[in-house]
């Protein structure tokens, strides 16, 4: 689970064609054995919480023998990835660990000097390169900026008649990107770029990338820039000490030798954690459970469709594993994937009970996702119900692995026991535990370790996955049954 960005908009979505029905899965089945009626039942009672935490231990002890964590691009998410896949391989299945690319970026140090006294605070924008050591001390220019220009430090004109040669520019924001201000300022051969906010608050922004930032870049708050304008031609002292870097991680991608490979049922989890610590609830119990279900069974169950498990990378830097899988995937590849369920964060210590509200019922942020998410969350909530618990929705705001599936039209879905939201007194009247404090007090923290899960909702969280994956492995059709590929509208 990320965290929300303040002001981000909720996932943009496309609007939807409503289909007319949602047949069943349809089609003959593939060589193997006869598909089992009773797998969901037998799933979910073969797979224990017990099974779960022996994996959620697993992933502690790699954490705790490598710094701490399990975050992409580090050893011990490397060796999570290799104790996920083993276990699979030797189960029997199909397991590929395809890498990618990810930008990592983090600043030690941001300040501005002003004619040799401290200036505004600066904050240096994603993936700005850093500035030489002691910083770059250059005078002050600024691009025009006057509503005769509406586009200030866009085009390389306005730098025409200036000094911007080793200068540090200042730029508003505004009608062009961040990438492109700084792209045409290095061109006009600036040393730096301070770009202003045009509104109150902080300015925050990226450059997109390691390989797009040119130019050390900072933003400053609209009315220290305002105060700055005045002064070109004063000598500055930028400091931006950045880190930036390009490295590459892995996702785990393993699926059963039997099924029909043109209607998957997939099921997803991130494996990697936070920098800050061994990440066992986030998302050591999503993991662990769809472990522990893969594991029960097994590389070639009697199914009608194929399953397909997922284990991310680099979910915590901006759902990049499940994004770079959606992107790569051929259009054809795409809409074989009948049905996408979600597990992150499944054994939170104050735990919620939590389903994707598919059909948008609640009303809330994102509008419903895919024709087939109604279905997803109504097989997800009888069954979350029948573990002695009443399920309640909550929104697809884009904060975990579903997001890349749902923008591509797959019909999607999901678990959830919250994150660092207050539980509510109607919350706890509903599912016990402490109204007033977090779902999950250790979110992102150290202390999110094997003495913050609760096993109580590892076990319904598990069971309801089982059923969720069992029932679709057997048949796509049936009272929630979900398009099927012809009907499916992805993208
Ligand atoms: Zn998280």
């Amino acid at each position: 689970m990320i965290t929300p960005r303040r002001g981000a908009t909720a996932l943009v979505l496309s609007a939807l064609l409503a289909l007319a029905a949602c047949g069943g899965g349809g089609g003959s089945g593939a060589a193997g054995p006869a598909p089992e009626p009773g797998l969901p039942r037998r799933l979910a009672e073969q797979a224990t919480a017990d099974g779960a935490f022996a994996h959620l231990q697993e992933l502690q002890r790699i954490a705790d023998a490598h710094g701490g964590n399990r975050a992409s691009g580090t050893p011990g998410f490397d060796a999570s990835v290799d104790y996920v896949a083993g276990r699979l391989r030797e189960a029997g299945y199909r397991v590929d660990t395809p890498s990618f690319p990810f930008d990592t970026f983090a600043v030690d140090a941001q300040t501005l000097t002003v004619a040799g006294a401290p200036g505004p605070a600066v904050t240096a924008l994603s993936y700005s390169p850093a500035t030489p050591p002691g910083g770059v001390t250059a005078p002050l220019v600024a691009a025009p900026d006057t509503p005769a220009d509406p586009t200030p430090g866009c085009e390389a004109s306005d730098y025409a008649n200036l000094p911007a040669r080793g200068a540090v520019v200042l730029v508003r924001r505004g009608s062009c990107t961040f990438t492109q201000k700084q792209q045409v300022a290095a061109e006009a051969g600036a040393a730096a770029v301070l770009v202003g906010n045009n509104a109150p608050g902080p300015l925050g922004g990226t450059l997109g990338s390691v390989a797009e930032g040119r130019l050390p870049t900072g933003g400053l708050l609209q009315p220290d820039f305002d105060g700055l304008l005045p002064r070109v031609g004063t000598p500055v002292t930028l400091v931006l000490a950045t880190r930036s870097a390009t490295q590459t991680t892995r996702n785990v991608i393993a699926q059963t030798t039997t099924g029909r490979p043109d209607e998957v049922v997939m099921s997803g989890a991130h494996l990697d954690s936070v920098p800050e610590g061994p990440g066992i609830n986030d998302n050591g119990s999503g993991s662990s459970a769809q472990l522990e279900l893969a594991l029960r069974l097994g590389g070639a169950p009697a199914v009608t469709n194929a399953v397909r498990f997922a284990w991310w990378g680099a979910e915590e830097e901006g759902l990049l594993g499940s994004t770079n899988y959606v992107q790569t995937l051929t259009p054809e590849a795409r809409r074989d994937i009948a049905v996408l369920l979600n597990s992150d964060m499944l054994a939170s210590p104050n735990p919620g009970y939590l389903v994707y509200d598919g059909d948008d019922s609640d009303r809330e942020g994102a509008p419903p996702g895919p024709a087939g998410s109604d279905a997803i969350e109504r097989t997800l909530t009888q069954a979350l119900g029948a573990t002695g618990v009443q399920p309640r929705g909550t929104d697809f705001d884009g904060r975990s692995d579903y997001g890349p599936f749902i923008a591509a039209g797959v019909p999607s879905g999901g678990l959830f026991t919250g994150a660092e939201e207050v539980k509510t007194a109607e919350d706890a009247a509903l599912w016990g535990g402490q109204a007033g404090a977090p779902y999950d007090r250790c979110y992102h923290q150290a202390c999110d370790n094997l003495a913050n899960i609760d096993r109580v909702a590892l076990d319904r969280m598990l069971d309801t996955l089982a059923v969720g994956i069992g029932t679709y492995a057997v048949d796509l059709g049936g009272p929630n049954g979900v398009p099927t590929r012809e009907q499916r509208q992805t993208r």
